[in-house]
């Protein structure tokens, strides 16, 4: 779907949710996307992409940065902690701060650094075993553990499960997210983008939906 068409659909639910205009950024995730149709979306004026590794996001990023300006990207998948500077060095947002030795870790390299990108907390809304992220009802503690860390917390990452309403997901952690008084809410992906927004979304991440499918072996 041409990119202005995934713009339209965004404003049209920030209207419908009685929410400001642009108060929705949209992500768009780029990977494993050949890079002629990452250029496409560059063309047309697009800066804000998510990458899921570090090492994709390495091999394809510092080009692109060398041909436009005022790219903003988001790391939106796992990270282990010895590619933790990596991602620091390359990315503006960090969405899967997903564990207490991440946190530390980030926290030592913010301070050697100086600065550190945005962070999200990744929630795993539905308790699945399989998946990263902070359980709900241990959430508030980590939030304030990130913040005696002095780390950039952002906002509350999720990713609901797939079987499951997502709308149900989304409010819980809208309900998480304002408890302990942060805004960001990276939230909602091609398939279920637009009822993120109505539930607050403040970071949609969107792949398939502007890019096309992906190979089936990575998701
Ligand atoms: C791949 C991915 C997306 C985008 O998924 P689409 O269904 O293609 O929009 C969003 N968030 C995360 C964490 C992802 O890994």
């Amino acid at each position: 779907m041409p990119l202005q068409d995934i713009k339209t659909r965004i404003s049209t639910a920030e209207t419908a949710a009685g929410r400001a205009p642009d108060s929705t950024k949209l992500i768009a995730v780029s990977k494993v996307q050949p890079n002629e149709r990452v250029e496409a979306v560059l063309e047309q004026g697009h800066r804000c992409f998510g990458e899921n590794r570090v090492q994709e996001a390495a091999s394809k990023w510092p080009e692109f940065r060398e041909r436009f300006d005022g790219i903003d990207l988001h790391l939106i998948g796992p990270l282990q902690t010895n590619k933790a500077r990596q991602a620091m060095e390359l990315c503006d947002a960090i969405h899967s701060l997903d564990r207490p030795k991440l946190a530390n870790t980030l926290a030592r390299l913010a301070q050697e650094r100086g600065a550190c990108p945005d962070l999200f907390i990744q929630v795993n809304t539905g308790e699945e075993e399989q998946k990263a992220g902070i359980l709900p009802m241990d959430t508030d503690g980590f939030v304030a553990e990130c913040r005696a860390l002095d780390l950039p917390i952002r906002g509350l990452m999720c990713i609901p499960p797939v079987d499951e309403e997502p709308a149900l997901h989304f409010a819980l952690l809208a309900k998480i997210a304002a408890r302990n008084g942060l805004e960001g809410l990276s939230m909602g992906m091609s398939a279920d983008f637009e009822t993120a927004i109505a539930l607050g979304a403040t970071h949609v991440r969107v792949g398939s939906a502007i890019f096309g499918e992906r190979t089936p072996d990575r998701t």
